[in-house]
């Protein structure tokens, strides 16, 4: 059995009871609601790809519809991509602004993400153009130009508080993994590792194993076999090509706000909600929710 999940964004609460019904008279299943103004599920639809026939009624309305497995809904495991997943920005591209390198550099990232250039190479490149510019800089605009994705916390905090593990698994830089997976609450954090010489200055390399989409799918077979649970048991959540490995693999697989390809291939794509849809997606109700 299946369930079908309608999610709108909690900024932009627009499901109804109207829009359920509408939808549920199409798919069958019984109507529950998990968060009102904002998520419902229909438990058990008894047409052919119900998602896509929720899609048909709900048009142009900013509301997601996917479906999941109705079993083992509860994941044990959270891997998470920072950058335009668990933060709004790509943070080698601000670092680029820093050094009136955006356009450039983001071009590059841009087409990286898309899954048109190498990774590595890619990211090899852009480092290497960012030598010279120094810590505090990088600190500063931690601070001032970085925000969090909406919904990230409460998704963070409501799956640790039900025993589940989070990991923060980024092909960007630990300087700014370590500081957003504090501040949203993982448990864990990995990423590339900057060099810096002697004067606090980047010096256009990183040090150590490159996380690349291997790594991140690795990382997600590993964290799953240290807890001693199946893959079923994880959630992958991402919007770049080199998610895309662990997203598919992972028991709940999520494109969130994704480049084309990875919505495209993942089994479930989030296009108008926040992150806290990871959560109605796993069946947990407005009263479970841990801000
Ligand atoms: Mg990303």
């Amino acid at each position: 059995m299946s369930v079908l999940c309608l999610i709108a964004n909690p900024a932009r609460p627009v499901l109804t009871p109207r829009i359920v019904e509408a939808v549920q008279e199409k798919t069958g299943g019984t109507i529950n609601w998990l968060h009102r103004e904002i998520a419902c599920e229909i438990i058990g639809p008894s047409t052919q790809s119900p998602e896509t026939v929720a899609r048909k009624v709900l048009q142009d309305l900013p509301v997601d519809a996917a479906r999941v497995p109705a079993r083992n809904r509860r994941k044990k495991l959270l891997l998470a991509d920072m950058d335009s997943t668990m933060i709004e920005q790509e943070c080698i591209d601000e670092m680029a602004a820093a050094l009136d390198l955006k356009p450039r550099i983001a071009a590059i990232t841009a087409r990286a993400m898309a899954g048109e250039l190498d990774f590595a190479q890619a990211l090899a490149e852009r480092v290497s153009l960012l030598a010279g510019l120094d810590a505090n800089t990088i600190k500063t605009l931690r601070r001032e130009a970085i925000t969090l994705a909406p919904g990230g916390r409460v998704l963070v905090k409501t799956m640790r508080e039900h025993g589940a593990k989070t990991v923060l698994v980024s092909g960007g830089f630990t300087i700014f993994a370590d500081y957003f997976a504090r501040r949203i609450g993982f448990d864990q954090a990995i990423a590339n590792q900057l060099e810096f010489d002697e004067n606090e200055t980047l010096n256009g390399r990183v040090t150590g194993p490159l996380v690349t989409a291997q790594t991140k799918l690795d990382q997600l077979q590993k964290q799953a076999e240290q807890l001693g649970i199946p893959l079923s048991a994880t959630l992958a959540v991402g919007d770049g090509a080199n998610d895309l490995p662990m997203i598919l693999k992972a028991g709940l697989g999520v494109a969130m706000h994704a480049k084309p390809m990875v919505e495209e291939k993942a089994p479930v794509a989030i296009r108008h909600a926040d992150l806290s849809a990871l959560l109605y997606l796993q069946g947990y109700g407005e009263q479970d929710l841990v801000y």
